[in-house]
């Protein structure tokens, strides 16, 4: 299923929506956000967690400094074409009926949930028709995904940036990863460790404005 990351199974359910909305800020872009939503993961001080925070990281990198267009244009947009309904949460719904008319006749409606249907009413050819509005599970898209990264985080167990899953199709993610990949170490030659998620953040974010 194409959801978002979900901190349920580690985290108290009663902060889980509203961490969601802070997710879904921090996957937009917005750098405070990011750096709150990473300072309250750690300091739940969980392997699993930093695992999550670590992914978090790499989907804003993806998502806020790296042109993917060649990428998503040559694989003809397969996450958005193949695959269960997408649920959305209210925060999408509210967003995507800020500029989608007759919002009601694109969604499927089943137990109180909410879902857009696949292949997705908004794809125009292989790109999103609403980019700035996207819901959440799709800026989740694919190493915020829990059912893609599960394994990843289960099996996480040392401090260092985990290796994603990505799904073969996914030449965006590939090459998100290796941008990732080769920041991390250059971080390492540097600093001569490891770098934390934020240190990542900031770091890559640093590196790539200035290409930007
Ligand atoms: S994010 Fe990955 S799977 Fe989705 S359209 Fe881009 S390359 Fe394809
Ligand atoms: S809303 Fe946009 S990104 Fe999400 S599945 Fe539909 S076309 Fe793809």
């Amino acid at each position: 299923m194409h959801i978002a990351l979900n901190c349920v199974s580690y985290m108290n359910e009663s902060i889980n929506e509203h961490l969601h909305l802070l997710t879904k800020l921090a996957l937009k872009g917005d750098e405070e956000t990011a750096e709150l939503l990473i300072n309250i993961l750690l300091s739940l001080e969980a392997l699993q967690i930093r695992a999550i925070a670590y992914l978090l990281v790499y989907q804003i990198i993806m998502n806020t400094y790296i042109d993917l267009t060649e990428e998503c244009k040559k694989c003809g947009g397969v996450c958005c074409k193949f695959g269960e309904p997408i649920e959305l949460y209210s925060f999408d719904v509210e967003d995507l009926k800020s500029i989608v008319m007759e919002f009601d006749n694109y969604v499927i409606k089943n137990c109180g949930k909410v879902y857009l249907p696949r292949p997705c009413p908004f794809q125009n050819e292989w790109a999103c028709s609403v980019h700035n509005v996207k819901p959440y599970a799709c800026l989740s898209y694919p190493f915020a995904v829990e059912n893609l990264q599960k394994d990843v985080i289960s099996s996480y167990t040392y401090s260092h940036p985990p290796r994603p899953f990505i799904p073969h199709f996914c030449l965006a993610g590939q090459k998100v990863w290796n941008i990732i990949d080769s920041t991390i170490k250059d971080y390492k030659f540097l600093h001569g460790k490891e770098p934390l998620p934020q240190d990542l953040l900031k770091y890559t974010s640093k590196k790539l404005k200035v290409h930007i």
